[in-house]
């Protein structure tokens, strides 16, 4: 403030002898208040606030409240006012109701349901309807392109089939949940270019039906989807490994999309991108920012779809063609999750409220909120990218011109590194050659870049020119 005040007094003298016109001082003024964004780094301060904002009190308060609801089973009642499933989702919807009130209706909140027949799966042992609970916050410039965050309103015991047993699933997926409803709260307060749904799922447990709906649901409204954050299980820190760590967490991501068509996958050997799809990309830039933003927390990029044989909600939007990545804790306690309350040879069993640490979910909650907030204030990613440089000493890229973007990064990395290490900013051009660096040598990329200095994921080069 301090530093401002002669400048403001000089500003206000040179007002009073009407030497220029009051829309020269707005400029300048503006100029000004700017130019310390600009010149000391490519960080927003409003990501800083944003972590700030996120409340370990209301997550512990929320998971609280979900795992009350002493079972939420997809198949359990819904009747009860205060158990079973429909007595969760109902819950949720109301809080997502309740953050959009406050924010003057900032928020679109719907139920998206599919009827799902008994024996369609094996563990569909009765009718049910699959309902996931919606809020878009929409985007300003960009409304039909979305970043989406999940959680699960779905819990489970030992036998997935156990529809009434308790089953409070305070980790598995509370935490998850909780977090998505944080987020939508503390992003509430803010405006996006582009839209943000934050959405508990149904039906993970019986084998992914929310997620699975929801993505037929985004394909027939023709959703430009930038893809999700699947949030599962972001709350235990005391891992069967008997490792205690606030601060490690994974990003899983599959390397390419299962959609990817023959003559893809035979460009793949010649042009290489063996860890290059969309997903891998959301999940370095997930990395990225956290780096950025978070340097005390551990993001580990794990390359494989989920954890061994198991599966999340991120996949079904894989199988559609969408990025998705997990998010979750990063040592896992076997006993806490998918168990029956019991003790057993001195252990007790079950996903109860006592093993979720609130500050680590806090924590994973912020890691969300400033992706989502990053990437919906980014401009879209540049589409059409090409490489060329064969036989040259230096490789070149070009792409489709961007709506928004003030500009473009190329990215390139050692072909074993995991994250893309060197970048350089080329401005608004639509191609560019690097000088010196042989295509061979590295992996490339393009990002485009906002006004605002926010990037959007990195594309890997579909297409070689000479
Ligand atoms: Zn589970």
């Amino acid at each position: 403030m301090c530093f401002w005040g002669p400048f403001v007094i000089g500003m206000v003298l040179v007002l009073a002898k009407n030497l220029i016109s009051h829309k020269m001082i707005k400029y300048l003024i503006a100029f000004f208040l700017l130019l310390p964004i600009s010149l000391v780094s490519q960080t927003d301060s409003r990501i800083y606030d944003i972590i700030e904002a996120v409340s370990a009190e209301r997550i512990e308060k929320d998971i609280t409240t979900l795992a009350n609801f002493g079972t939420r089973h997809t198949l359990s009642d819904t009747v009860s006012n205060t158990r079973g499933i429909g007595a969760a989702r109902r819950w949720i919807k109301s809080e997502f109701d309740r953050i959009s009130s406050d924010c003057g209706n900032c928020l679109e909140v719907f139920y998206q349901k599919d009827f799902v027949k008994k024996g369609d799966g094996r563990r569909i042992v009765n009718d049910v309807w699959v309902v996931n609970v919606v809020a878009i916050k929409r985007g300003t410039k960009f409304p039909n392109r979305f970043i989406i965050m999940s959680g699960d309103i779905d819990s489970r015991v030992s036998d997935a089939n156990d529809f009434t047993s308790d089953s409070p699933g305070a980790n598995d997926n509370a935490s998850g949940m909780a977090g998505t409803i944080e987020a939508a709260r503390v992003l509430s307060k803010y405006d996006f270019e582009s839209s943000i749904i934050f959405v508990g799922l149904s039906g993970e447990e019986q084998g992914l039906y929310g997620g699975k709906g929801l993505a037929a649901y985004a394909k027939e409204k023709g959703w430009d989807i930038v893809g999700i954050l699947n949030n599962d299980m972001i709350g235990n820190i005391k891992g069967v490994d008997g490792v205690i760590s606030n601060r490690d967490f994974r990003i899983f991501s599959e390397p390419v999309p299962p959609t990817e068509t023959e003559e893809q996958r035979r460009a793949r050997r010649f042009y290489g991108g063996e860890v290059d799809g969309i997903s891998r990309q959301l999940a370095r830039y997930v990395h990225k920012t956290t780096k950025t933003y978070m340097p005390e927390m551990n993001p580990m990029l794990i390359y494989r779809l989920d954890r061994f044989g198991r599966g999340g909600h991120h996949r079904p939007f894989n199988d559609a063609g969408f990025a998705g990545i997990r998010i979750m804790e990063a040592h896992e306690n076997y006993t806490q999750q998918h168990q029956d309350i019991r003790v057993e040879d001195g252990i007790a069993y079950g996903d109860v409220l006592e093993h979720v640490n609130f500050d680590y979910a806090k924590k994973l909650t912020a890691v969300n909120a400033i992706n989502l907030a990053s990437i919906a204030w980014a401009p879209p990613a540049p589409q059409n990218v090409e490489i060329g440089g064969i036989v040259q000493p230096s490789a070149k890229l070009k792409w489709d011109k961007v709506e928004g973007a003030k500009g473009y990064k190329i990215y390139w990395r050692d072909t074993t590194s995991p994250t893309w290490d060197n970048y350089k900013y080329v401005g608004n051009v639509l191609q560019s050659t690097l000088d010196g660096i042989v295509i061979d040598n590295y992996f490339f990329g393009v990002a485009a870049v906002g006004e605002n200095g926010h990037e959007s994921p990195v594309v890997f080069p579909t297409g070689v020119f000479r």
